[in-house]
């Protein structure tokens, strides 16, 4: 079997352990007789995998007895819509949210939101026009325009597509105005990471990245934080019924569920969040020196402090060479390395799945291809 080095921003690569686990019991699961694709959502077997997933996920994360963890579809897309329909009110209790944009993700984040009510921007490093290269940065706390009334204050700690993470997001809880809930988009670097949850109202993430394939979104809420929602939104967009029926009022993603189950299971042999973390930050910080020694031929523009452990975008000074050094790692077996189009150039996402060993082999190769095209 022929298997590349995976640096796909999402979906992305999985852990070979989950998968070999995953073929071995995709006719039998633990002697049912069949497979998990196949039985039912509401039977034995299945409520044992649900409720492992999430003990599991609780106790890797440390998730407080007072949040919630939900299980939902329509990736964190549709939580751009679900946070501001649940958490806003109508009428004459109709609140305002703040919006803090620091890359593709979180703008779109705040205009999805716009769509069910206005909302405000709190800041925007694009706005103020000076990043030749869009965003690089996160802003600087006399930046930020906060409102003490708003319903929730909304950011995205790792942009997938900028490489900007948050690394002190204590910083960020303290900037808060008193009794203003921190709600975060975690996509793309939820597990990598210890995290501690009391910080943020809600947590949201789309699956394919660090948790398991596409089809699942997991959403962590604060349970004073349910049962806001207005009467009239459609209960499968209600986070209170969902919490009710334990993610399931309707049929949930149970193969994805499965998976991310055996995930959690993967990352507590890999010493939870903490031993994964100093594994994330050997392999971004091998990359950011390839690039950083360079001598210009890589570029990566992300403010040093802001640079993201899971996702790394980098240009070549010639991008002529771009289709080149595809074609020629591609060839190498490094796959999934082409930029997001909005950015151009490469990006490498590291994700908790990608091996050490899978990093070296990208590291040697764009040394090696800069020397022969310096
Ligand atoms: N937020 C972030 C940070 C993402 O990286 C992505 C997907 N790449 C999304 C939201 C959208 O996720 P989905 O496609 O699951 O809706």
């Amino acid at each position: 079997m022929h298997r590349v080095w995976n640096f796909s921003a999402g979906p992305a690569t999985l852990p070979t352990e989950v998968l070999l686990q995953v073929q071995a019991e995709l006719l039998d699961w633990q002697g049912a007789g069949c497979g998990v694709m196949e039985m039912s959502h509401r039977g034995k077997e299945f409520t044992r995998i649900i409720a492992a997933a999430e003990a599991d996920l609780r106790e890797l994360i440390g998730i407080p007895a007072d949040y919630k963890v939900l299980f939902l579809q329509g990736g964190a897309t549709q939580q751009f819509a679900q946070v501001p329909m649940n958490l806003l009110g109508r009428g004459a209790a109709r609140k305002s949210a703040d919006y803090i944009v620091t890359g593709a993700w979180s703008k779109k984040a705040w205009k999805e939101a716009q769509r069910i009510a206005p909302v405000r921007l709190a800041a925007s490093v694009e706005a103020r026009g000076e990043a030749a290269d869009g965003f690089t940065r996160l802003p600087r706390p006399d930046e930020l325009d906060l409102d003490a009334q708003a319903a929730y204050l909304h950011v995205c700690t790792n942009e997938t597509i900028h490489g900007v993470e948050c690394h002190d997001d204590a910083a960020l809880a303290a900037q808060l105005p008193a009794g203003v809930p921190l709600v975060a988009d975690m996509s793309s670097h939820i597990l990598s990471r210890p995290l501690d949850v009391r910080r943020y109202g809600l947590i949201y993430a789309g699956a394919q990245k660090n948790i398991g394939p596409s089809g699942v979104t997991l959403v962590i809420v604060r349970e004073d934080l349910l049962g806001r929602a207005p009467a009239d939104i459609p209960s499968v967009m209600d986070y209170q019924v969902m919490a009710d029926n334990g993610s399931m009022l309707n049929t949930p993603p149970t193969f994805a569920i499965y998976v991310a189950g055996l995930v959690f299971q993967w990352l507590k042999r890999q010493g939870g969040l903490a031993g994964i973390q100093a594994v994330n930050r050997q392999k971004a910080e091998l990359v950011y020196a390839a690039i950083d020694a360079s001598q210009g031929f890589y570029r990566n523009p992300v403010a040093a402090d802001c640079r993201s452990c899971m996702n790394i975008p980098f240009t070549l000074a010639r991008p002529e060479l771009d289709g080149v050094f595809l074609a020629a790692a591609e060839a190498a077996g490094l796959v999934g390395l082409k930029g997001h189009k909005s950015v151009g150039g490469m990006r490498a996402s590291l994700y908790n799945a990608m091996p050490l060993d899978g990093v070296r082999a990208l590291v040697d190769f764009m040394n090696d291809f800069a020397a022969k095209h310096a």
